[in-house]
């Protein structure tokens, strides 16, 4: 079985064929400044097949660029597959399914109308995905599509968990509450997690912190989300690469005032200006970070301690909110990747059975256990992939 996965940006578009059922990845690639000048990426994971790297294509709509990653999937002598009808479903990546939506689902045109609903709480990212979804209906008409929200796998949360104190207005006739993002990450590296303890996802309480370019921790107990650090929008939680994380809404009203800014010249602040790369002055990349902290620059320093910092205390919230907690996840960029912030974020546990393994510990990239074989609780290293777990949703709700 092949599954397209498909993400769709407002002037960007990635994709990926993959076999959900080995695991095995075809080719994937990216359509880049679509409805501008249009460049072309295509990278086939079969041997002997050639590549394309950013070729100039035009692509004035999605529809276009579909068509052209659909060309290059068939392509006679580069190609993956011999014609379209090797694809069997296409996953959909959506980024907002607001209250709607608890799992992923196959598009029909009620959905569609659904989606366009949620645009409201995802100006930005619900009306790119809709576009895309219509592009493709547009190219490969007749294969079946799933919609994968990133919102649907902490729909389980308590009300307690996602409601804001806040009038209650605001929540029955705006539905500002706490949605939660990076769910189809939380959910791929969970069921990963129970496979790797060999138990099932009911019988785990697990907190799995998502830490990249935006970050989130997630508090999963008997596999369902029960509470997520980030909130009504991915600026919540965390202090992250440029996104300042929870901060006390007053601040808005006292630098607002002073330096005379309107609520966007100050969200955009809070949302590219902030963070790690805010504080450091620096960048938001943990390399550059750590590389600058290296040769001395405090604020670096500072900067990485803060955001260490936050996860653990989210560890010891969630730790308190499921009553326990059997193991640890890292997963994202940084958590796959970066052995020092994970040691700095899981030690001093200890009171609570985490004991991390130095050795274990240093290793990236791939699935480990990285706490000492005595740790009650068990700590991992689990490298996401959210395009494996929307083409195994996608698979599954075909085969339904
Ligand atoms: P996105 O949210 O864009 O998908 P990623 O999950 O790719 O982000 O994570 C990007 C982050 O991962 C960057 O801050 C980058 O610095 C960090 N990262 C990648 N490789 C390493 C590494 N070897 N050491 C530390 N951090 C790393």
């Amino acid at each position: 079985m092949n599954i397209l996965v498909i993400n769709a940006g407002s002037s960007s578009l990635k994709y990926q064929l993959l076999n959900p059922e080995t695991g095995d990845l075809l080719a994937k690639g990216l359509c880049e400044r679509i409805g501008i000048d249009g460049k072309f990426t295509y990278k086939p994971q079969v041997d002997g097949k050639a590549g394309r790297n950013a070729e100039d294509v035009p692509m004035p709509t999605h529809a276009e660029a579909i068509q052209t990653v659909m060309d290059a999937l068939v392509d006679p002598a580069n190609g993956v597959i011999a014609s379209m009808k090797e694809i069997d479903a296409v996953g959909h990546r959506v980024v907002h399914g607001g209250e709607a939506f608890h799992e992923s689902v196959l598009i029909n045109d009620e959905v569609l109308k659904t989606v366009e609903d949620c645009v409201p709480l995802a100006p930005l990212h619900n009306p790119a995905n809709l576009t895309g979804i219509r592009a493709c209906q547009k190219v490969m008409p007749g294969v079946p599509m799933a919609a994968v929200f990133d919102t649907a796998f902490h729909q389980t949360m308590p009300s307690k968990a996602y409601f804001y104190a806040l009038p209650y207005e605001y929540y029955e006739n705006d539905k500002v509450r706490r949605y939660g993002f990076h769910g189809t990450s939380h959910k791929y590296v969970a069921g990963r997690a129970a496979v790797m303890l060999n138990k099932k996802p009911e019988e785990l309480k697990l907190i799995s912190c998502h830490l990249g370019n935006g970050s989130s921790v997630t508090a999963i107990d008997g596999g369902k989300s029960v509470d997520t650090s980030m909130g009504f929008t991915p600026l919540a939680g965390l202090p992250m690469g440029t996104r300042s994380g929870d901060l006390d809404a007053g601040i808005l009203q006292y630098l607002m005032k002073k330096y005379n800014l309107n609520i966007d010249e100050m969200l955009n602040i809070l949302n590219k200006k902030s963070g790690v790369e805010g504080v450091s002055g620096v960048s938001s990349d943990f390399r550059d970070l750590s590389d600058a902290y290296d040769k001395g620059n405090q604020r670096a320093g500072l900067a990485l301690d803060i955001f260490c910092y936050n996860v653990k205390k989210f560890i010891g919230a969630y730790a308190a909110a499921m009553g326990g907690v059997d193991a640890i996840i890292f997963t994202a960029g940084i958590g796959e990747n970066s052995a020092k912030q994970r040691m700095d974020i899981a030690s001093g546990l200890e009171y609570m059975g985490v004991k991390m393994d130095a050795e274990a510990n240093n290793v990236r990239g791939k699935e480990a256990v990285i706490s000492a074989p005595d740790s009650r609780v068990k700590v991992l290293l689990i490298p996401t992939n959210e395009e494996l777990m929307i083409a195994m949703d996608t698979a599954n709700l075909v085969k339904k």
